[in-house]
């Protein structure tokens, strides 16, 4: 099959691309007819639109999720295991369809969104598994007529808040263990990629999921409808992956009927190459870690620090293979690089990158907007980047490799601590000793040691510091979805 001379939205199963949202197991449009645009963002072509929900729609489906609550909460973890098996299933079944649309409303590589719906499909299946694990727990007494059992039961509906930059994934890392516990979830994705999320739905519908147990609602008011998620108080928990300082505000937001949170912000991952380090493999995990998705997720190195005795050959090593990468549309050929998400991200880049120059870095490669046009930006390394860079205190979010110098392990940690937020950081070294060392000094939730990947469903995903609270995946991710209930017994 010639994917390339295809049009971009030809899917084979077209039904997967849903322009209206999904409350209570219907298909429906916004109460007043309103709908909003959904781009490309590597040619700005106009995919189609989605319902421009408010508060109202928001309310229903939050009620639509409270009335599927009891009898879905009820059912076995066999029961629920058997439906997200299914889910997953569907999935990996709708791979290419799903990874083109994917990259059609977020701009990403094809091989990079295929990757992802596994990724996105990893979770299901590992939540399935574990559903039937929800343990609770009997404790020894403390009088001798007494028992004590401990119950784990669902925390109730979830709302959930997800970001553009992994429109599968980051719901699936939602969606797969809140409803493994038994909760019901309301949803809104990224008004520039909700059509990944919606896709979803359409497959969990396939799948059997009842009516009113997932709802997903679109919509350009985030604060509308993020307002709605917030402060109505059948909804239990809040989980979100998104900017710091939007998880900040829907924090307090959700402080006034006390909802349970998840929190997966921003990060300002050091990337630090001690002069014991194999530099081929450094290389091979700065380019993964760095440019992957256009250098826009959470957990992309930010901030590169290399040793004074290999900074030249690491730097000139890097620079080779970043002239390597391939820019352009995912959805005509193969690349490693896309475009950033729209004109605000490029803005920001540009804006990093002149400051980083006027404070006295040099461009190694890159350094301005791609010959492409639209937000493509080229793959980008700047040496001698100093702290009093903005690129050094906020996360760039783009294709740009900041080089920084250090001469101990000491100034070195020093500097990757010294920010705010703890998501995840990276090194490279042979000597076991520091290995140890480093990866407990480091100030953040996922460490990678000689690598730079380091997500997967089977370990805890999230951040310390401002980064958030709550980990997704693993043995750990089902805690965040169930609350615990000490049932005392006595008269025994
Ligand atoms: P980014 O800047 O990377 O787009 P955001 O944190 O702004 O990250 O967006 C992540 C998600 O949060 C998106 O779904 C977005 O629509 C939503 N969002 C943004 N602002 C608000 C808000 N005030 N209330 C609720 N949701 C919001």
């Amino acid at each position: 099959m010639n994917g390339a001379s295809r049009p971009p939205l030809q899917l084979s199963d077209p039904a997967l691309l849903s322009t209206r949202a999904f409350v209570g197991g219907e298909w429906i449009d916004a109460d007043d007819g309103g709908s909003c645009e959904v781009t490309n963002p590597a040619t700005g072509a106009v995919l189609g639109t989605i319902p421009d929900m408010v508060a109202a729609e928001t309310a229903r489906a939050i009620d639509a999720a409270h009335a599927a609550f009891p009898a879905w909460s009820r059912t076995t973890a066999g029961e629920r295991a058997t439906l997200v098996k299914r889910l997953h299933d569907l999935l990996l079944e709708h791979q290419d369809d799903l990874a083109r649309l994917m990259t059609a409303e977020q701009g990403k590589p094809l091989a990079e969104a295929k990757g992802e719906i596994a990724y996105a499909a990893s979770y299901l299946e590992w939540f399935a598994e574990e559903a039937r694990r929800m343990y609770g727990d009997t404790i020894p007494g403390h009088a001798a007529d007494k028992r004590i059992m401990v119950l784990r039961q669902p925390v109730g509906v979830v709302a959930m808040i997800t970001p553009w930059n992994f429109p599968s994934a980051m719901l699936a890392r939602k969606i797969a263990p809140a409803l493994a516990a038994g909760c019901t979830v309301v949803a809104k994705p990224a008004t520039q990629t909700p059509y990944s999320a919606l896709a979803l739905a359409v497959l969990a519908e396939r799948a059997g999921l009842p009516a009113g147990v997932l709802n997903i609602v679109t919509g350009r008011d985030a604060r509308a409808i993020g307002g709605e998620l917030t402060g109505n108080p059948k909804v239990r928990k809040l989980s979100f992956t998104g900017s710091t300082g939007v998880g900040k505000t829907l924090m307090e937001q959700c402080a006034g009927t006390m909802k349970r949170i998840s929190m997966e912000l921003g990060g300002n991952a050091p990337f630090i190459v001690f002069d014991d380090a194999d530099l081929d493999a450094a290389v091979d995990g700065a380019i993964a870690s760095k440019y992957r998705n256009t250098g826009q997720t959470c957990v992309c190195a930010n901030r590169l620090f290399v040793h004074e005795a290999v900074y030249d050959a690491f730097a000139d090593k890097l620079a080779a293979a970043v002239a390597k990468l391939r820019v352009g549309d995912g959805l005509a050929g193969a690349t490693d690089q896309g475009p950033l998400i729209d004109a605000k991200a490029l803005e920001k880049v540009e804006e990093h990158v002149a400051d980083a120059v006027a404070k006295g870095a040099r461009v190694a490669a890159g350094g301005k907007r791609h010959a492409l046009g639209g937000t493509f930006y080229e793959p980008t390394l700047l040496l001698d980047a100093n702290a009093d860079m903005l690129l050094a205190n906020e996360e760039t979010f783009g294709p740009v490799a900041p080089l920084f110098r250090f001469s101990s392990e000491d100034e070195v940690l020093a500097l990757a601590n010294d920010t705010e937020v703890g998501l995840a950081g990276y090194f490279y070294t042979r000597d076991l000793a520091r290995a140890f060392r480093v990866a407990e000094a480091l100030e953040c939730g996922i460490v990678g040691v000689n690598t730079g990947l380091v997500s997967t469903a089977v370990a805890p995903f999230g951040g310390i510091k401002e980064s958030g609270t709550g980990r997704e995946g693993s043995k750990y991710g089902l805690d965040d979805y169930t609350e615990l209930k000490y049932v005392c017994i006595g008269g025994i």
